[in-house]
């Protein structure tokens, strides 16, 4: 504080006025700020996938407060490549396997920065109108490339809404599902996950929910929402989305399909029918910035009936009461979703749609599919290896099998095998160069390899499959 006083004579204005959004400068910087970026995605596998940092590594490197003069961006981005990059785990990087890959590409990240540029707060209609019509006109045309029943799309009596993550989207659905009844939410609340097994390829089986409904019931509980999953994180495992929603339907519950990673494959006619028999649902999400090479954040929700969503959310205060609203032409977005301010998000997906097209954004999520066949397949020709459990997309869940663990410990005991499947990953990505992430099931320890970033290919994943090999290989050599 009184370094700021001493050091800086406010009042005669001595240093000149600032403009933070000179357009000369910023032309400049831009410019800079892509030289950079391209630097990086070209250089990108010279880095250890996952940052291989110590918890609190940043603070030791950076100054203890903010600089009060300004500090010119060269200065910065030298900071960046010197002290964040270390911290960075490189999601753009072709070796990177772990979680679901966040799909970039060039449209998405131009398309963003038009959105961060035009910078508006696109709450209701009149306060940008391209903002909200482009969003509804993109919505219906990506609900079209997944063959939605009309009832999803505008054009058809429901709409699709851009939401921030798929969390974001789903949250709002069971306030919908309390809607009618003004004292469903004065009554006791439960949430439960009602569990699958292998014998179902951890699918919910209908008959479950069923149980699971009568069950809440019998002991007074309404029953609201149905969260049903087409490609589960852990797993990609698929719920039957047909057969549950009409069970789901008879109690008057509402059914979220959450599609997270795997809806985008739907745009392709072979991986459709996962999503068969979503007519019966109510909503419907996935995130275009997981597997639609759309840059975060970006997750799309369609729902039958709007009305539903806008009486469970809507607010109308004064400073926001104007003619297109009153009108009922329009769409107010913020009625959509829990907050009120929200981004021009449809720019980056309507660039990610134009600049590719149909065919090539179906032939980028084939050629991923294609790859981590190719993975499988590298997995099965190993004796020493197994797939966990089916492939449905882009990923193959793997493990060491109990038999080759056994042969080196004398006993395949499944917290041995676990173990040993926990080290091998922990060893694997130790190495820096892939990173892959793990799931369990049913107390089984497995190695999820997801494949894709955006610009990952065949011989990427033959070296993960390398990497794997020799870190497998070292470790069951009998010393
Ligand atoms: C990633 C994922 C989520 C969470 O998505 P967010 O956008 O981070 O909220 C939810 N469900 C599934 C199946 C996912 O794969």
């Amino acid at each position: 504080m009184g370094s700021l006083e001493a050091g800086h004579d406010l009042k005669n204005g001595s240093t000149p006025m600032l403009n933070p959004l000179d357009p000369e400068e910023f032309r400049r910087q831009g410019h800079l700020i892509i030289d950079f970026l391209a630097d990086y995605y070209k250089n990108i596998e010279k880095y250890p996938v996952r940052s291989q940092v110590e918890p609190g590594y940043l603070s030791s490197r950076l100054p203890d407060s903010a600089p009060l003069d300004p500090e010119p961006i060269e200065t910065v981005m030298q900071d960046v490549e010197n002290h964040i990059i270390p911290g960075i785990t490189h999601w753009q990087s072709p070796n990177y396997f772990a979680y679901f890959p966040a799909t970039a590409c060039i449209a998405g990240f131009l398309g963003e920065m038009v959105c961060t540029g035009f910078n508006v707060v696109g709450f209701n209609w009149v306060s940008s109108p391209a903002a909200t019509e482009l969003e509804s006109i993109v919505m219906d045309w990506f609900g079209k490339m997944l063959q939605l029943p009309t009832s999803f799309l505008f054009s058809g009596g429901g709409g699709g809404v851009l939401q921030g993550t798929s969390c974001e989207a789903i949250l709002p659905n069971p306030f919908r599902g309390a809607e009618g009844s003004p004292n469903r939410w004065n009554q006791p609340r439960k949430f439960s996950a009602i569990p699958t097994t292998k014998d179902n390829a951890f699918g919910l089986i209908p008959d479950s929910l069923e149980s699971a409904i009568l069950s809440d019931l019998a002991v007074g509980l309404i029953p609201l929402f149905l969260c049903a999953t087409v490609g589960t994180t852990s797993s990609t495992a698929v719920d039957p989305v047909g057969s549950l929603s009409n069970v789901a339907r008879r109690y008057g519950v509402w059914v979220h399909i959450d599609a997270a990673q795997a809806g985008s494959a739907c745009i392709c006619p072979e991986f459709r029918h996962f999503i068969d028999g979503i007519e019966g649902a109510d909503s419907f999400s996935l995130n275009a910035h997981k597997w639609f090479f759309t840059n975060l954040d970006c997750c799309c929700l369609w729902v039958k009936d709007p009305n539903a969503l806008i009486k469970a959310l809507s607010t109308n205060p004064e400073f926001l009461r104007n003619k297109a609203t009153e009108s009922n032409q329009v769409v107010d977005y913020k009625d959509w979703q829990i907050g009120l301010s929200r981004r021009f998000r449809a720019m980056k997906l309507w660039l990610v749609l134009r600049s590719y097209g149909v065919v090539n954004l179906q032939n980028l999520i084939r050629s991923h599919v294609d790859m981590a066949k190719h993975f499988e397949g590298l997995v099965g020709m190993d004796k020493r290896f197994e797939v966990v459990v089916p492939r449905n997309f882009a990923m193959v869940c793997f493990r060491v099998s109990p038999s080759a663990v056994g042969d080196r410990f004398e006993s395949c005991d499944e917290k041995i095998v676990n173990e040993f499947n926990r080290n091998l990953l922990a060893s694997v990505n130790g190495t820096g160069r892939v990173y892959m992430t793990h799931g369990v099931l049913e107390g089984v320890y497995m190695i999820r390899f997801a494949v894709g970033t955006t610009l990952t290919g065949y011989r990427h994943v033959g070296m993960a499959w390398d990497v794997v090999q020799d870190c497998a290989h070292a470790m069951l050599a009998k010393s």
